[in-house]
């Protein structure tokens, strides 16, 4: 068995990069942070009313369940708890290439730190793509407008986000009102995310817009160390009901694939800012969002969906893999193999009868996996590749089973 201070030298083999070291042991210690903050809000969790609500829930028939919908299941309490007890990292030797490959994620990610954090990180490459892969995109003119909502220090979360709610419905009626253009209208797209945090002078709620057109804004002007529009200060204050006042906008830059990550970041960064908020407040935000939709898109971002596959995909090339586990309080590695997809057998296909034959590589069913048991010995294995692709879960099974099964493997 590994002891718990195996993972806390992961260089012992020299295996991998020095480079991929220092970005595991990132990784993972962001992740005990935020299982140590998951941890105490689940503990937190079980002194209210909501637990007590779990448990009769779960012990309810499934008819008597139907149509009620508890706040917290046990179930998610039980996926909160396990959120990233195993993570499987990858090294592409060949491609220079580490990361966190999968891991088992909650997609809790309005309670969850590290699923917030996948799940922003994930939204920036997804919306990198969709505009770096369309020239119409690249040329329009990108501007990232922030609008803090104005609040009294003792109002409660649910008062200021049902007031956000209101603006947020009456920018998206003003765009759809043709009569009186505003400033609003003039974006032929607009991704509006909502950033919440909570400090000594109560909620504050800000909505963070990234809006696309084909035409310059003119008169932005800059106002002490923020840059406004006067159309824009009188919009935001029409329907806050002269409430909020205080505007930002800012041209982007995406000629440049650093700029554009950055700027994407800065409107896809998570919702909730986790280290400044106790456990109550987390549940007050979570009592009135989690069934509610913090991230919106108009026009061309309509029908882009908010979803991401928090895994990463498969990459052909050969890998490290390193599983840790969470035991007690830290990582443990669980697994390291080598994994090296066999070279495919080649095979004829016929395209279409005027053209010419064609070989084409097939992927391969088999995939070689390299694994190094504790006392160094080296195990190779084939597994049977599913065609469609492994899963990631499947290769972990199976690591799991050359671990179980070590004594019977004769060397
Ligand atoms: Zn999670």
């Amino acid at each position: 068995m590994h002891s718990p201070n195996h993972t806390k030298d992961f260089n012992k083999n020299q295996v991998l990069s020095t480079d991929s070291v220092s970005f595991i042991k990132k990784t993972s210690n962001s992740f005990i942070k935020s299982k140590k903050k998951v941890y105490s809000f689940t503990e937190f969790l079980k002194t209210t009313d909501f637990y007590d609500e779990a448990l009769e829930f779960s012990q309810k028939s499934k008819i008597e369940q139907s149509g009620f919908k508890p706040l917290f299941r046990l179930s998610t309490i039980k996926d909160l708890n396990d959120c990233g007890s195993w993570l499987e990292f990858r090294e592409y030797t060949k491609l220079d290439k580490t990361s966190l490959h999968s891991a088992n994620f909650c997609h809790r990610h309005k309670i969850c730190k590290s699923c917030a954090t996948r799940r922003s990180a994930k939204q920036v490459q997804k919306y990198n793509n969709i505009i770096t892969a369309s020239p119409e995109l690249m040329a329009k003119k990108w501007y990232y407008i922030v609008l803090p909502v104005k609040h009294n220090i003792d109002e409660s979360f649910d008062t200021v986000y049902n007031r956000v709610n209101e603006a947020i419905n009456k920018i998206k009626k003003s765009r759809e009102n043709k009569r009186g253009k505003t400033f609003f209208s003039q974006f032929d797209g607009i991704m509006i995310a909502l950033e919440v945090t909570k400090s000594f002078n109560g909620w504050n709620v800000h909505l963070n817009l990234l809006c696309c057109t084909d035409n310059e804004i003119s008169n932005i002007y800059k106002k002490g160390k923020t840059f406004v529009h006067d159309e824009l200060i009188d919009n935001w204050k029409r329907v806050t009901d002269n409430d909020s006042y205080i505007v930002s906008i800012n041209k982007l830059n995406f000629n440049d694939a650093f700029e554009l990550k950055k700027n994407l970041l800065e409107v896809f960064k998570y919702t909730l800012k986790f280290s400044s908020m106790k456990n109550e407040d987390l549940l007050e935000v979570y009592k009135c969002t989690n069934r509610k939709r913090l991230l919106r898109g108009w026009g061309i971002f309509h029908n882009l969906k908010e979803d991401v596959d928090m895994n990463d995909e498969d990459l052909d090339d050969e890998y490290i893999e390193l599983v840790l586990r969470f035991v007690n309080d830290g990582y443990i590695e669980h697994s390291r193999t080598k994994i090296v997809p066999a070279p495919g057998p080649k095979v004829l296909a016929v395209r279409k009868k005027q053209k010419p034959i064609r070989h084409i590589l097939k992927k391969s069913r088999f995939i070689e996996i390299v694994h190094q048991d504790k006392n160094g010995f080296t195990i190779k294995k084939f597994f049977k590749r599913n065609l469609s692709s492994i899963s990631d879960f499947e290769i972990f099974a199976q690591t799991m089973q050359v671990k179980l099964n070590d004594d019977d493997i004769p060397y």
